[in-house]
């Protein structure tokens, strides 16, 4: 198999969960998952055709960019330290992985001096697993209200992880508790927040999270294969 014969699986994968819920396939982007792949496989799966490039690290993409060029979004999903904050703002589209009023108000500080507006999601930590990076469910609602008035920063929606499960079944309930989230806040009609993108589901489960309203998922082995 190909990468372009991974991504036209993913796409078919893709179209069957949107049908069987009742949704456009066109309502789903697909995002390539790039972290730890080499640049000519990158250049593979951009030829193919994907929406979206996904980063787990700033300086990952940064060496990439300079390699490939930008002519495709990029965007940031990993965990960003705070005074990184200044370099993710020259390098992406959109950050996913916002978890924290510093961290917003870093970037917003960051977008501001580069004379932009940066698109984020507010990442939730939706099981509560110490491990992981995202606020907690409960608090997730102040942060957004914290941030949606930086002037610089774009709330489009918000971004999950669920805990790790041989079925994907099981990650169901975690999906389904993020689509709630959004329309909870979607009701509250902030100002200046904008709840259109859940960003989840990956290899193992992005069908769903495609059921439950993903509207962009991250795959990173369904194209480039087993990471080394
Ligand atoms: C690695 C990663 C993915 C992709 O996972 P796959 O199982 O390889 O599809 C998606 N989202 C995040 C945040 C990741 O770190």
């Amino acid at each position: 198999m190909t990468i372009a014969d991974n991504i036209r699986h993913i796409r078919e994968g893709i179209a069957a969960a949107a049908r069987r819920s009742g949704r456009s396939p066109e309502a789903i982007r697909l995002m390539a998952v790039t972290k730890r792949v080499d640049d000519a496989r990158i250049r593979e799966a951009l030829r193919a055709g994907v929406e979206i490039v996904g980063e787990n690290y700033v300086q990952e993409a940064k060496r990439k960019q300079e390699a490939l060029g930008k002519s495709d979004p990029w965007h940031l999903i990993g965990h960003l330290q705070t005074n990184k904050a200044k370099v993710a703002v020259q390098l992406f589209d959109m950050i996913h992985s916002v978890d924290r009023w510093e961290l917003a108000a870093e970037l917003d500080r960051r977008a501001r001096a580069a004379g932009r507006t940066l698109e984020v999601l507010i990442e939730v930590n939706v099981a509560g697993e110490k491990t992981k990076s995202g606020v907690p469910l409960a608090q997730a609602p102040d942060l957004i209200r914290a941030v949606a008035p930086l002037p610089n920063l774009a709330i489009q929606g918000l971004m999950t992880m669920p805990p790790w499960f041989d079925d994907p079944e099981e990650a169901r309930p975690y999906f389904r508790a993020l689509r709630e989230l959004r329309d909870r806040i979607d009701a509250e009609a902030l100002p200046r927040v904008e709840m259109g993108e859940l960003s989840m589901g990956m290899t193992g489960d992005y069908a769903v999270a495609i059921e439950e309203g993903a509207t962009i998922v991250r795959i990173g082995r369904g194209i480039f294969g087993e990471r080394q």
